[in-house]
């Protein structure tokens, strides 16, 4: 026989996280230009060919992959002391979303891809590094962010 708060608490551990948080993950795919002469420079990163009508001289097209997901957000604000220093008002601050390990890919993903970003609630982050913890019983991922745009 259990309690009622024994109930509340297995409860509580079978739900794992609180993850109150929605995020969009942005993960762009870039497609070469195809036009002859052109296509993309690594060097300049703009078009091969810069007057191509095709890709309008970037060199490339961008598909935007995008996916919601929840997780649990904490942030660094400005003046707070942070991971590697303190909050300058020249940096917009830090976050720490914590996760379900199956994202642990797509957070790999927004670290690796250029361009990939979060949107969370107009806050854009770059995810700087992954890394899985195991906090009270649960493996979870934990990814460390910049903000790099604030609406
Ligand atoms: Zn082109």
């Amino acid at each position: 026989m259990i309690g009622s708060l024994g109930r509340v608490r297995i409860r509580h551990e079978i739900e794992g996280l609180n993850l109150n948080d929605r995020i969009v993950a942005w993960i762009p795919a870039y497609t070469e230009c195809a036009e002859t002469g052109c296509g993309f420079d690594p060097i300049s990163r703009s078009a091969k060919n810069i007057s191509c009508a095709v890709c309008s001289g970037t060199g490339r097209t961008e598909t935007w992959g995008k996916t919601y997901i929840s997780c649990r957000a904490s942030w660094t604000d400005v003046g707070r002391p942070r991971f590697g220093g303190v909050v300058t008002t020249d940096i917009l601050g830090d976050a720490t979303l914590e996760t379900r390990l199956p994202h642990k890919e797509l957070m790999e993903d927004l670290r690796d891809k250029e361009g990939a970003y979060i949107d969370l609630d107009g806050r854009h982050l770059r995810v700087m590094s992954v890394d899985v913890n195991r906090i009270e019983g649960k493996t979870n991922v934990v990814a460390r962010c910049e903000i790099i745009h604030e609406l």
